[in-house]
């Protein structure tokens, strides 16, 4: 599953290939994909002749800025997006696919087939399913620390699934939860109201520090991540606990530990995320 960096590498990726393009027509190979409206037909002939403005993110939502309407995409599991030449043959999983004026052809594949597409007029993809209850946008120049302190200083759920609800904050997601309490310091299971003034300054800190870190990896990489079909693939950057149980904590040397915290396999290093801070 793509998280909130990767999208972001996979927005600015779109914007290099397909930013001021014309769609001349679309072809849906796979209905389901079309969320709205709820003829594939209408989905289509609406795209028709449309100038792709710019392509921007809203949590894990890539939004497609056209004419007069908005194309939000979800890639969901396995989603992704390819430019291609006109002469090059339709591979498997191919479900839709977006014809430009100048000859060139972007196209969706999902294995998966859990992708979804919807179509708005401008500005009320904000306001309607599935983008209105999105909350704060960590890299946002919005997301600042009296903000995040506002709206989280009372909470008195556990810190970890808060960050993943999404209606709190978009599109931190497991891996850079873990990474970002890593980084503050916090251990998962903390009570929120309990944080410390300290500890909340740290973790707004950790939480914009992570993801920048990670969408500069992924910007980095950006040659071999799209591959020689123009292919967005998903990058990994280096982790400093998520997915390293068992190895040494780079900091203090302990070893990194897994356990549960609200259903989701939670890493952590027992020294320097202590359960009860002195
Ligand atoms: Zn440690």
């Amino acid at each position: 599953m793509p998280e909130l960096p990767e999208v972001e590498t996979v927005v600015r990726t779109l914007n290099q290939l397909v930013g001021g393009k014309r769609i001349q027509r679309v072809e849906v190979l796979l209905n389901r994909i079309i969320q709205r409206p709820v003829e594939p037909e209408q989905f289509t002939a609406a795209l028709e002749n449309q100038l792709i403005h710019r392509i921007e993110r809203r949590g894990k939502f890539i939004r497609f800025i056209l004419d007069e309407i908005v194309m939000v995409s979800h890639l969901r599991m396995e989603g992704r997006y390819g430019l291609h030449q006109e002469d090059e043959p339709i591979e498997k999983h191919t479900h839709v696919v977006f014809y430009f004026t100048d000859g060139t052809q972007l196209r969706y594949k999902d294995v998966r087939q859990f992708g979804t597409m919807h179509l708005f007029a401008t500005g009320d993809e904000l306001i309607m399913k599935p983008l209105h209850k999105l909350g704060l946008e960590p890299l946002d120049e919005s997301f600042t620390y009296e903000v995040f302190h506002a709206r989280i200083a009372h909470r008195s759920t556990k810190i970890k699934p808060l960050l993943l609800n999404q209606e709190f904050i978009v599109g931190l997601g497991n891996i850079y939860v873990d990474e970002s309490l890593y980084r503050a310091g916090i251990f998962s299971e903390r009570e929120t109201n309990k944080l410390t003034e300290l500890e909340l300054r740290k973790l707004h800190t950790a939480i914009v520090v992570t993801l920048q870190a990670a969408v500069e990896a992924g910007g980095s990489s950006i040659k071999s991540y799209v591959n020689g079909q123009g292919e967005m693939g998903m990058f990994q950057q280096q982790l400093q606990v998520y997915g390293r149980k068992g190895e040494p904590c780079e900091e203090c040397g302990s070893l990194i530990e897994k356990i549960v915290v609200g259903g989701r396999g939670t890493h952590y290093c027992p020294q320097c995320q202590p359960k009860e801070p002195s």
